[in-house]
């Protein structure tokens, strides 16, 4: 290898292994903050669903007394009918009619009442399940973050304290546009396959090539700018 190119490989090697560093313990921190939003988003919903719940069971005991009464009503007038103690025959007769009909609505609703509340209920247990995934996702997702967190600390202190020497040693001339590639993210270095970038998939000038190979010269890649690997 050419011995610029060498300079160029060292820094570059500091630089990507950062980048590399970095991106980890991005996405495990990443994984952290979206286990822990799916728990509260799921935690949200049980509250919801515990307030549907109480109304459920609410409108179900109210409905309930109601029936109780309309049964008595309704046994009382039936009673007064059968022994002909009603005071007025057709008036009972109208008002047995008129309970009837509601005991049926009431009877109506208290099915539906209770389909919701199993409804809600199901519900519940579903997002209760589903919480102690997300629980179990949560404390497996810091789990892997605590167990890299410090070595990628280590690691990226190592590296940046090595940098400064590696950034000193790259010839001047190297220096802005290896500063324009870190800027625009691209990889400072570039291997070639059959004449061709691996990285941009441009096609290399078989001059370059020999020349890098033969470590002869330092060349770029005319897509990417990224310096050629022999
Ligand atoms: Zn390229």
């Amino acid at each position: 290898m050419h011995p610029e190119l060498v300079l160029i490989s060292n820094l570059w090697q500091i630089d990507h292994q950062c980048d590399l560093l970095r991106a980890e313990h991005e996405a495990l921190a990443n994984a952290v903050r979206a286990a822990d939003a799916a728990v509260k988003a799921v935690e949200a919903q049980l509250a919801a669903i515990a307030v549907q719940r109480d109304e459920a069971i609410q409108s179900t005991r109210k409905n309930d007394r109601e029936l109780a009464d309309y049964l008595d009503k309704r046994d009382r007038t039936r009673k007064m009918i059968d022994t002909g103690t009603a005071p007025d025959y057709a008036a009972a007769e109208k008002q047995l009619a008129q309970v009837l009909e509601i005991v049926d609505r009431l009877e109506t609703a208290a099915l539906e009442l209770m389909e919701a509340v199993e409804a809600v209920e199901q519900a519940r247990a579903s997002a209760q399940r589903e919480l102690e995934l997300g629980k179990q996702v949560l404390v497996a997702a810091r789990a892997a973050l605590g167990a890299r967190d410090a070595p990628i600390r280590a690691e990226l202190t190592e590296l940046l304290e090595c940098r400064p020497d590696a950034a000193d040693d790259l010839p001047v001339d190297y220096r802005s546009a290896y500063a324009y590639q870190r800027q625009r993210k691209r990889p400072a270095l570039v291997n070639t396959r059959d004449q061709m970038c691996q990285s941009c998939q441009t096609r290399i000038p078989g001059q370059r090539i020999v020349e890098t190979t033969l470590a002869r010269a330092v060349h770029t890649c005319p897509g990417c700018a990224g310096w050629l690997l022999p």
